[in-house]
Order: structure tokens, then C-alpha cells, then sequence
């Protein structure tokens, strides 16, 4: 099979034509993600309780301290630290009490003020003696005579500080974000709008799940496994359903959908056979480049747009397209969308597996982590064929095997767990 149809437009494209063989992944991201820009999606504000998953689109910086004032960490007794080594023990008068949310008179001198957790200390109090330490008698109370200054205090400003920038523009929110945003008093969030993401599958091989499936036909796998894959991502979903496996079809499905969305994805169709008119319809509608990745599984893969619009052609085979997806495309959704973090964070594990012979393409098993004497270890799907979809479905993850590359059992190689790909 080769990644080039002979029949041209008059457009020199095809990578693949003018670099014979395969391109390797690096190259194919970086080419990917330069050819996009990212932070050019409308801002609008957001409330707290809707903002988990979206992409912040400014720094938001404090404009008071975190906590606001010296306050306590437990119930018990806001004191001087010197006065109880005058009293020597002997019991104290409590001149105040200090639930919290309530704004203290001055400590007096020589006296003891009741504080309760969270509640400001008074001004002269120099530490807090928890009331498990204490002996109390009426308005009376027997304290320890040495206690270390700034006990049991917590400082103002400790957490956050007047100015400073809490959540960077770009970041993707997370529940500890939105706590953090609400401790500083922000409830409507600067946010980028979620990219709008029209997904196609292609073949007139495909029957729908809940449909009787013809003779030859088998079900689209690929428009739910991608539908869940773009929905992880926070973004809004413009389904368009299967295309028919004709020109023209190809052509006003993609045309239309250009329209409304800001990235198209398409599974199926870029393979070169003559069923397959996804390349012919976008190169008709803006440029295509297609090319044979040196990756496995997931050779064919289509970019270029329609219109203005950003188009990612998929391979058809679920595992690859899935996987696709998952390591090229969605980086550059992320920085579509104005994400800060384009790449998943893997690390380095030990696999039981092994591979004498290296192959050309880098190849992304299947793995789970196991225990083996104490250490995690990754172990890889019985059947890594890429029309294998239960192998993802089993996995937790990828174990990423360089090209080029020996394997021996034990060694180490990067592990990225789907986690980091949602
Ligand atoms: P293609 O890239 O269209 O040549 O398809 C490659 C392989 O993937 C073929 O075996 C197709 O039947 C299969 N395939 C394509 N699209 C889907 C889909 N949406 N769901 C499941 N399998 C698919
Ligand atoms: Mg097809």
C-alpha cells in the first residue's frame, strides 16, 4: 500500500511523496502542532460551579491574603508566650472569647483570650495553647509556662499571598483550581470557549449500534470510542454520523461541517483504495497532506484543512485511530484550545516483554501495570494486532517501544497511562 495516490491536482503536496518512506512521530507533531495556532478562541466568563475541565484564558492573580489574618489552628487559648513564664503556672483570667468569624479586641496584657479554630488571633497574641494542655476553672485558666512562639498559629497571607498570580492562563481546571479560585473570592472564570469538534466516520461497511448489521457490514466502533475521547477533552462534540463512501457525499459532509466547527476529525477513508474519498474531497475543499507515520499501529494518517478550518483524517482501524488520536491529535486540540500542557507526562518502567529484532516504526503496546516482586511492571495484551479493540479496552496505558530499538525483558521504557490522555 502506498500513502500517495498517483492521480494529483495540480498542488505539489504529499509529504509522504517528496520523503520517501516513513515519517517518524516527532516529526509529524511538531509539523501537526506548528501548523495551528493556539489562545484564538473567544473568552467567556464562566462560573465556578461549570468551569471543571475548561481552559483558563488569563492569570488570575489574588487580590488579598489567604488565610486574611493570623487565625488558629485549634480550640483553645490565644496567649502572650511571655506572660505565661510570669505566671509560672499559676492560672490565668480569660479577658475574651474568639469564635471565629469575628473581628477581636486586643489581647490584655497578663490575661488568656478563649479561640476556637479558624478564628483571628488578637493582636498581642503571640501563640495559641490548645485546650487539651489547659486546665480551666471558671473565667480561670492553668496553662503550660513554656510553649514555642507561632504555636498552633497560622499565618496571614501563608497559603496565598496579596498578588500573587494563582492559576496560570491555559490551565486545563481541575477540581483544587476551582477551590483555589473560590478561596481568593473569584466566582466567574475567564474562559476559552470549548473547541467545537466535528467528527465523521467513513464506509459504507458501517452499521450503527442498536441496527441489525447487513452481510459484510460490522458496527462503527470508532465514532463512539472518539466521540467518548473528544467529550474527555471538554469539548463540544459536532456528530455528524457516518459519511457515505461516494465523492460527492464526502464533499458536502465536509464542507458543511467545516462551517460550524473549529476542527474536523474524520476515522476511515485515507488509505489510498479508490472507497476511500476523504483525500480527494479535502484536497477539492483546501490541502491535504497525507502521510505513512512511522508509528504502530496507525500508519495512514490525512492532515491539512478544509476551508480555513483544521482537518485530522484518522485511520480507519479502531486501535489506530484511537491511538491517533490520542498522541497526535489531541495535542494539537489542546493547543486549539489554549491549553498550557499539549504533552501526557509518562514514566519510565520496567516491561515484560522482549523484541530482538528492532523494527523502523515506534510501536505503542497495550499494557497494564502488575506487581512482580514488589515493583510495578508493565505487561502488555496477549493480542497487540491493531484491529484489536478489547487490547485498549484491557489496558491502562501505553508502553512506548522506540524504533530502532532492542528490547530486552526488564528493561525500562515510557509508560503513558490513558489518564494523561484525557
Ligand atoms: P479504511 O481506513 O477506511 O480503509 O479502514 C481501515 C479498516 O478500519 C477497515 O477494516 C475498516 O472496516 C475499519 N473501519 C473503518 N472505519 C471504522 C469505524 N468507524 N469503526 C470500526 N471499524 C472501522
Ligand atoms: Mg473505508
Amino acid at each position: 500500500m502506498s500513502g500517495c495516490g498517483g492521480k494529483g491536482g495540480d498542488k505539489p503536496l504529499t509529504d509522504c511523496c517528496s520523503q520517501p518512506g516513513l515519517m517518524p512521530f516527532e516529526q509529524a507533531l511538531a509539523q501537526l502542532l506548528d501548523s495551528v495556532q493556539g489562545g484564538k478562541q473567544p473568552v467567556e466568563k464562566v462560573h465556578l460551579t461549570a468551569a471543571l475541565g475548561r481552559v483558563l484564558a488569563e492569570d488570575l492573580c489574588a487580590e488579598l491574603d489567604v488565610p486574611p489574618a493570623d487565625n488558629s489552628a485549634m480550640d483553645g487559648y490565644a496567649v502572650r508566650v511571655a506572660d505565661l513564664a510570669a505566671a509560672a503556672g499559676k492560672p490565668l483570667t480569660i479577658s475574651q472569647r474568639i469564635p471565629a468569624g469575628v473581628d477581636p479586641e486586643p489581647l490584655q496584657p497578663g490575661t488568656v483570650a478563649r479561640i476556637f479554630t479558624g478564628a483571628s488571633v488578637p493582636e498581642g497574641a503571640d501563640a495559641v495553647v490548645m485546650q487539651e494542655n489547659t486546665e480551666r476553672d471558671g473565667e480561670q485558666v492553668k496553662m503550660p509556662t513554656e510553649i514555642p512562639l507561632g504555636d498552633h498559629i497560622r499565618r496571614r497571607g501563608q497559603d496565598i499571598a496579596n498578588g500573587d498570580a494563582v492559576v496560570k492562563a491555559g490551565t486545563r481546571l481541575q477540581p483544587q483550581h476551582l477551590g483555589v479560585l473560590a478561596s481568593i473570592g473569584i466566582a466567574e472564570l475567564p474562559c476559552y470557549r470549548p473547541l467545537r469538534v466535528a467528527l465523521l466516520s467513513s464506509g459504507d461497511e458501517l452499521a450503527q449500534p442498536g441496527e441489525v448489521a447487513g452481510p459484510g457490514q460490522i458496527y462503527n466502533s470508532n465514532r463512539y470510542s472518539l466521540t467518548g475521547l473528544i467529550q474527555q477533552l471538554g469539548m463540544e462534540l459536532i456528530d455528524l454520523g457516518t459519511i457515505e463512501d461516494t465523492r460527492a457525499a464526502t464533499i458536502e459532509a465536509l464542507q458543511g461541517a467545516a462551517e460550524k466547527a473549529d476542527l474536523l476529525i474524520t476515522s476511515g477513508g485515507v488509505s489510498v483504495g479508490e472507497e476511500d474519498h476523504i483525500k480527494a474531497a479535502v484536497e477539492q475543499l483546501g490541502e491535504i497532506s497525507l502521510w505513512k507515520l512511522a508509528i504502530k499501529p496507525g500508519k495512514p494518517l490525512a492532515f491539512g484543512r478544509v476551508g480555513q478550518t483544521p482537518f485530522i483524517g484518522l485511520p480507519g482501524n479502531p486501535v489506530s485511530a484511537m491511538l491517533c488520536f490520542q498522541v497526535l491529535a489531541r495535542p494539537v486540540m489542546m493547543k486549539l484550545q489554549g491549553a498550557g500542557e499539549l504533552h501526557p507526562k509518562s514514566v519510565m518502567l520496567p516491561i515484560d516483554y522482549q523484541r530482538s529484532k528492532a523494527q523502523k516504526r515506534r510501536e505503542y503496546l497495550r499494557v497494564r501495570r502488575v506487581e512482580q516482586d514488589g515493583q510495578l511492571v508493565l505487561k502488555p495484551y496477549t493480542n497487540q494486532s491493531s484491529g484489536v479493540l478489547t487490547s485498549v479496552a484491557w489496558a491502562e496505558g501505553y508502553a512506548v517501544i522506540p524504533a530502532d530499538a532492542q528490547i530486552a525483558a526488564g528493561d525500562r521504557v515510557e509508560f503513558i497511562p490513558f489518564s494523561e490522555l484525557a
